[in-house]
């Protein structure tokens, strides 16, 4: 019988056996309902005595109360987080940070806000306590995408790497069904993409077949029932999980193609890797047989049809015409994807990377990739992140 960390896909060296690496990143996690009451105490742990709390405008009483609750009275606040984090933003919180002399970085919010303490702790190297409010899972990466002129550059550094994060379900009980689907979605996409990583490993792949399962079954439930405390739950522990594949081990044709789309039309980060991702699965499904095993085995059915009627039955929007990309985008889309490519199990082929770009900007079912010409081989190399 085959080993079980075989059918979670070693690599293979030589006579077959296993060869891999497995780097962890040292990080604290507190997880469960109410732990954010925890934050006091894990400023004292990190002796901090000048803390800016970040969030979104949107996300501002949440940080009010977090910096109320602060031993006293250290928090300071910073309102301003927005999508893709743009640098002119980061400046504004760069300000109090040196104006106060601020020695810890709070974030309660989805990836948007804790992309703004990254990059501050970037520029800084300040400690962070992270609070995630969504389940796109930045907070267990060392990577920070920032935008500067329209263009979105990834560096990914130790220092970017959040301290402590404090995972508490209650956070997340306000997050709206259409914003936990698409993040829930895009969490998965981090971990389908980890089970065909040119680095993958048997435990960062034992942790993705996991949090796929986790959030195929809790983000129906959630949809039904968003006070649903257990759904909720699960969806944050597997959201946990899709984050540290994010962070372990390199992304492949999926994260360069939102990267791509997100960077050119501004497209919502998480909407649009949930349109996208089926299609991808469909590109790599023969070149990848043990991931999409792993996959069908997640999600219980097939792994393209099962991801495109999840995101459907979620009510995601599936189109990419529908949030703006314009049709005569699609080839220089195609292009950018091969130029600079992340590394992928199944080589990159221009025309069929068009089809599949024109079947997610039409929201179509994607077609299968059994049922085109495919030779599997050919994998590109090199390292890729993506967020
Ligand atoms: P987001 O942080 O932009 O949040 C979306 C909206 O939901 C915001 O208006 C926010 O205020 C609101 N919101 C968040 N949580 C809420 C809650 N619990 N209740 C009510 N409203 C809430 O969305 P996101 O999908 O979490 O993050 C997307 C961003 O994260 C993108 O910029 C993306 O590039 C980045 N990201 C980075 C990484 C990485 O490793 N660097 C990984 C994943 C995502």
């Amino acid at each position: 019988m085959k080993p079980l960390y075989q059918q979670l896909h070693a690599g293979s060296g030589p006579d077959g056996a296993a060869q891999f690496v497995y780097a962890s990143h040292p990080s604290r996690v507190i997880f469960g309902a109410g732990t954010i009451g925890r934050l006091p105490e894990e400023v004292k742990r990190l002796g901090l005595s000048r803390v800016l709390v970040v969030s979104t405008p949107g996300q501002q009483h949440g940080a009010q109360k977090v910096a109320a609750a602060m031993p006293g009275r250290i928090g300071f606040i910073f309102s301003g987080a927005t999508m893709h984090t743009p640098v002119d933003v980061t400046e504004q919180a760069m300000e109090i940070v040196r104006a106060e002399r601020i020695d810890g970085l709070v974030a309660v919010g989805g990836g948007s806000t804790t992309g703004l303490a990254k990059a501050i702790a970037y520029r800084t190297d300040l400690p962070q306590i992270i609070g995630p409010t969504t389940y796109a899972g930045s907070e267990m990466t060392p990577i920070l995408g920032e935008t500067e002129n329209g263009i979105k550059v990834t560096v990914s550094d130790p220092k970017i790497l959040p301290e402590v994060v404090i995972y508490d379900v209650d956070l997340t009980m306000t997050l709206s069904v259409a914003i936990s689907v698409s993040s829930g979605m895009n969490a998965i996409a981090h971990a389908v993409e980890a089970l065909y990583s040119k680095d993958r490993n048997p435990i960062i792949s034992m942790f993705a077949e996991y949090a796929i399962a986790a959030l195929a079954r809790s983000l129906p439930a959630i949809f039904n029932n968003p006070s649903d405390v257990s759904a909720r739950t699960e969806a944050l522990y597997g959201a946990w999980l899709c984050g540290i594949c994010l962070g372990s081990v390199g992304m492949a044709l999926h994260h360069k193609l939102c990267h791509a789309l997100g960077g050119a039309f501004n497209l919502p980060h998480a909407e649009m890797h949930t349109a996208v991702l089926p299609h991808v699965v469909a590109y790599n499904e023969t070149a990848a047989p043990e991931a999409m095993q792993a996959i069908a085995r997640a999600l219980g059915t097939d792994p393209v049809d099962g991801l495109f009627e999840l995101a459907q039955g979620l009510n995601a929007t599936m189109a990419l015409r529908d949030f703006g990309m314009p049709e005569q985008e699609i080839d220089p889309i195609a292009e950018l994807a091969l130029k600079n490519a992340y590394p992928n199990p199944r080589a990159l082929e221009r025309d069929a990377i068009r089809e599949l770009l024109a079947a997610a900007w039409a929201g179509k079912r994607p077609e299968r990739a059994s049922k085109r010409k495919d030779d599997g081989s050919g994998a590109n190399s090199g390292n890729s992140r993506g967020s």
